[in-house]
């Protein structure tokens, strides 16, 4: 088959990007040159010719999720930056300028680096991170970028070369001991970046050793992905696409669960011949498709937007599976949309949709103690309240056990909300020296 090939853009060349001539100001075209030295910025043409409607720009919502904007810098960092490229800091000193600012970024949320990377006989596993009992996660050491950047990635840093804070990890051999020796472990997520960015041949060598009959506690093997929506062709017309498909078959031939975990912000990333090829050939190897997609402000805050993706998910045979709220890091204030104003968007959407789209659950936040929805809101005596529960929580006897906080209407993350009925800790945080610090198997066993 012909090897389709697409220019990609970045930082060093979207000048050479003709809508970004015909299209945006002088100002717009330096706030995608302040802002992009500050965060990654990545695109290819399919992304650029097919998925944004540049007559919309910059309201498109595909434009606003690939192209960095003034607003989704703090003034002060982006006045700084500004300044340093016009005045052409030197090298060593702008470097140092840029690390500071993503520092403030906060890099690291949801405690990722301190709490979540597991060992094996003592030795650190950096390219694991074990935080739920059922799930590991894996980050490969190839497949850490992607085909395309978002604007809201809270996994930037590993795309910035800010070397401390990545993840990544080679060995196979290792990941396939630690699960061996973790037979409570069914599910393993290949994450990333995107690790549908690796060759067949790389994933292959990842992947096949799992299927060893050893790891028969092993049931689902999931790859994190947003090649579906920025790449669709890695199923269809790049050279290796069929030979991915058979690597597909041959785990489900295996016994195991194949579940593409796609990542999909808005229904016009559905909307292309390619993308509807690249789906019905993934279901036709016995894979299944579960989406989800963070609620970003600018992108897809309205409930229309998620029942028409919804809608057009469900037709096209993939499974909605999470709605998320933006993470604290890098440009939160652009995106986020306060708890309450998530949770109307999520009723009213879940409430315009048949019982098969109603798989989706959310809005839940990634946070340290765990994932938890924002149920709704309720009168408990004359105190109005956020109800809450953990979909998945780092203790496994936290979930699905409802709990309630202060109704707060600007509160954003968990940890701008209250306890409700004047206590002073939430209950999980009552058991914090329970759960820090401990490796996962103690706290299993003290579970059980
Ligand atoms: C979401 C998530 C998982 C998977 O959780 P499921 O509820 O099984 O989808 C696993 N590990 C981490 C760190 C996660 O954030
Ligand atoms: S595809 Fe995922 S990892 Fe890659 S930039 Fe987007 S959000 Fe980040």
């Amino acid at each position: 088959m012909q090897q389709i090939r697409f220019k990609a853009y970045n930082i060093g060349n979207y000048l050479n990007i003709p809508q970004v001539q015909q299209y945006l100001t002088a100002e717009q075209q330096n706030s995608i040159r302040v802002v992009g030295t500050v965060l990654p910025f990545k695109v290819n043409e399919y992304v650029i010719n097919e998925l944004i409607d540049w007559s919309k720009v910059p309201n498109d919502p595909i434009f606003t999720l690939t192209f960095p904007q003034k607003e989704m810098l703090q003034p002060q960092h982006f006045e700084a930056v500004d300044q340093a490229l016009k005045n052409e800091m030197p090298k060593a000193e702008l470097k140092e300028l840029l690390h500071h600012i993503r520092l403030e970024l906060n890099p690291h949320p949801a405690g990722q680096m301190e709490h979540n990377v597991p060992e094996l006989d003592g030795v650190k596993l950096t390219g694991l991170q074990h935080k739920y009992r059922e799930t590991v996660l894996f980050f490969p050491a190839h497949g850490q970028t992607c085909h395309a950047y978002c604007t809201f990635c809270f996994r930037w840093p590993q795309f910035v070369g800010e070397s401390e804070m990545k993840f990544a990890m080679r060995e196979t051999e290792l990941l396939k001991e630690y699960i061996r020796q973790h037979t409570e472990v069914s599910d393993i997520l290949f994450t990333g970046g995107d690790p549908m960015v690796m060759s067949t041949k790389h994933l292959k060598e990842y992947i096949e050793p799992l299927l060893d009959p050893e790891l028969s506690h092993l049931q689902t093997i999931r790859i994190g992905t947003k090649s579906l929506s920025y790449w669709p062709f890695r199923f269809t017309d790049d050279k290796d696409a069929d030979e991915l498909l058979r690597l597909f078959e041959k785990i489900v031939a295996s016994g195991k669960h194949l579940a593409i975990m796609a990542h999909f912000n808005h229904y016009n990333e559905l909307k292309t011949e390619v993308v509807k090829k690249a789906i019905e050939r993934i279901r036709n190897t016995g894979a299944e498709i579960r989406t989800q997609s963070p609620l970003m402000r600018n992108i897809n805050d309205n409930p229309r937007a998620w029942s028409k993706m919804w809608k057009l998910q469900v037709k096209l045979g993939c499974i909605p599976y999470y709605m998320f709220l933006a993470r604290d890091t890098g440009a939160q204030h652009y995106f986020s949309v306060p708890l309450f104003r998530a949770w109307q968007i999520f009723k009213k959407a879940y409430q315009s949709v048949s019982g098969i789209a109603r798989t989706a659950r959310g809005p839940s936040m990634s946070a340290d103690p765990g994932k938890i929805q924002v149920l709704g809101t309720a009168m408990a005596g004359d105190e109005k309240v956020f109800v809450l529960r953990f979909i998945q929580g780092r203790n496994p006897e936290w979930v699905h056990r409802p709990f309630f906080a202060k109704f707060d209407p600007e509160a954003i993350w968990l940890t701008d909300l209250q306890p409700a009925f004047g206590e002073e800790k939430f209950f999980f945080e009552q058991e914090d020296q329970f759960y820090h610090g401990h490796r996962l198997e103690d706290l299993n066993q003290l579970a059980s």
